[in-house]
């Protein structure tokens, strides 16, 4: 091992060894003369290798030589005695700088092997490229990121990291930022499209410091790929939608077993009084008075069935209100996004398009919103099977009021319901339970507006609800 003490002391007695011979072969050539010019190499060699101590060792090895092959002409010798002083100093000089020399290379190597390391396990993968574009170091993560190996990279433009027409634009950027600091990306975190080797492309998130060092630029690249967090992004949504999904059935399970418990109680009174009038009809002579009061009790007991729906729809529109200034754009945006969150359906593209500066209305956020939800998926579920799926929502300012639009393009309301559209119970889904709409128009109602179906002039259904303005003295 280089570093062992065994190993430095060892080669430098070992170079002093073969000075020895040397010496000893040039002996009669350089008569009495110290000579000691031809021990330096072997102080150096010490030295830089083992540092001082072998540097001192192989200096007194060296003096020794000279010592042996001397003998008294050494110290007799005035010219030699200089020659050998000057030596004996010059050794544990070099020792000492080469002592330097080899702590700082080692220093150096440190810090080198700890940005390695660094470079080998930051998350994010880090490109390091110059003022020219040219990759000077890549990460380990940008190996796997990208699937080049650094052998294939390194020295390349970093513009082959990107797909057209980046690829085209980034010496241009590059240089226009350099003559007029214009930054596009620089300090500032950024989506963009990377591209792997393998010609694939992915987003990622970049962010891009900048260095200066011996008079050159260096710009690093931080590199986060956001595959992998669309993927845990959409896993979230899938679960929300499921959750906003059996909520909606369960709040609708209930409501619709409460109605069927309600409801009971007139519809077997009605069948009673029908069937008592039944039987006394069929007597050969009967009472019109009783049938008639049979008859009666059996039509109050359908309007108490009609009230017990009417209070049913009341409460599930007034239950427990709470109205506040709402800003009718954010509220429809927040309302959009949540419903798109817990939309499934891929491949709908939605355009919000909102008046400016619409003043605020007074309403029941969680209502309203929850009526924007219904429209939207209702819409999305429409286009289900279209080929164009267009979602376009917004809120226009008219007289006294918002309107809300939601249009699709589906296929248009069908005409079997299209003039009962938001009575309740009407639906032609499988599994629909056609109180969506009914729940809308009651929520619409109590806020003061009107709701509304048209057809969409290309083709699908445009929902429109209004909500009047706050009153002056209501504003927030
Ligand atoms: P459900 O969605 O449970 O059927 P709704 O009251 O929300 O209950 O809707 C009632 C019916 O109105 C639906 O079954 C459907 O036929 C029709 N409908 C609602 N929205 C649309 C739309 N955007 N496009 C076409 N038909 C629609």
């Amino acid at each position: 091992m280089p570093g062992h003490i065994w190993y430095r002391y060892g080669t430098a007695a070992a170079a002093a060894a073969l000075v020895f011979m040397l010496r000893a072969a040039l002996d009669r050539y350089l008569e009495d003369r110290t000579f000691t010019i031809i021990y330096v190499p072997v102080v150096l060699f010490a030295a830089f290798a083992g540092g001082r101590g072998p540097a001192l060792l192989a200096t007194l090895l060296c003096l020794g030589i000279s010592a042996k092959s001397l003998g008294w002409d050494l110290v007799t010798d005035p010219a030699n005695m200089i020659d050998i002083a000057c030596f004996a100093i010059l050794g544990p000089m070099l020792g000492f700088i080469g002592d330097r020399l080899l702590r700082e290379s080692k220093q150096a190597g440190d810090r080198q092997a700890h940005l390695q390391s660094i470079l080998d396990t930051v998350p994010d993968a880090m490109i390091v490229i110059d003022d020219r574009g040219v990759i000077r170091s890549f990460s380990a993560t940008a190996e796997r990121l990208f699937g080049w190996s650094p052998d294939q990279i390194v020295g390349k433009n970093v513009s082959s990291l990107m797909p057209q027409p980046y690829r085209g634009e980034h010496d241009r950027y590059l240089e226009r930022y350099l003559t007029t600091g214009e930054r596009r990306i620089i300090g500032i975190g950024r989506i963009v499209v990377g591209e792997r080797s393998d010609g694939s492309t992915f987003p990622m998130e970049l962010a891009v410091g900048e260095a200066r060092a011996r008079g050159e630029r260096f710009f690093t690249g931080f590199v986060r790929d956001l595959t992998e967090r669309r993927a845990q992004e959409r896993r979230l949504q899938d679960l929300q939608s499921e959750l906003v999904h059996v909520s909606r059935l369960t709040a609708m399970g209930e409501m619709a077993s409460s109605i069927a418990h309600e409801i009971n109680q007139p519809l077997s009174a009605i069948t009673n009084y029908m069937r008592g009038a039944k039987t006394l009809m069929a007597a050969e002579t009967f009472d019109t008075t009783r049938v008639r009061d049979a008859l009666d009790r059996a039509g109050k007991q359908a309007l108490r069935a009609g009230d017990i729906i009417k209070r049913l729809r009341e409460f599930v529109a007034k239950g427990e209100t709470q109205q506040s200034p709402e800003n009718p754009v954010t509220l429809l945006e927040e309302a959009v996004a949540l419903a798109l969150l817990g939309a499934k359906e891929q491949g709908v593209r939605v355009a919000i398009s909102s008046d400016r500066d619409i003043p605020s209305i007074v309403v029941d956020k969680i209502q309203i919103q929850q009526v924007v939800l219904n429209l939207v998926r209702n819409a999305i579920e429409a286009m289900a099977s279209s080929a164009r799926r267009e979602l376009t929502v917004g809120v226009t300012k008219a007289d006294g009021a918002a309107i809300f639009t939601i249009a699709d393009t589906g296929p248009g309301i069908s005409d079997a319901i299209a003039d009962r559209l938001f009575q309740p119970f009407v639906t032609t889904k499988e599994h629909g339970m056609g109180v969506g709409l009914s729940i809308c128009r009651t929520i619409v109602k109590s806020h003061g507006g009107n709701i509304e179906a048209l057809p969409n002039p290309g083709g699908g259904t445009v929902f429109q609800f209004t909500i009047p303005f706050a009153e002056a003295g209501e504003e927030a």
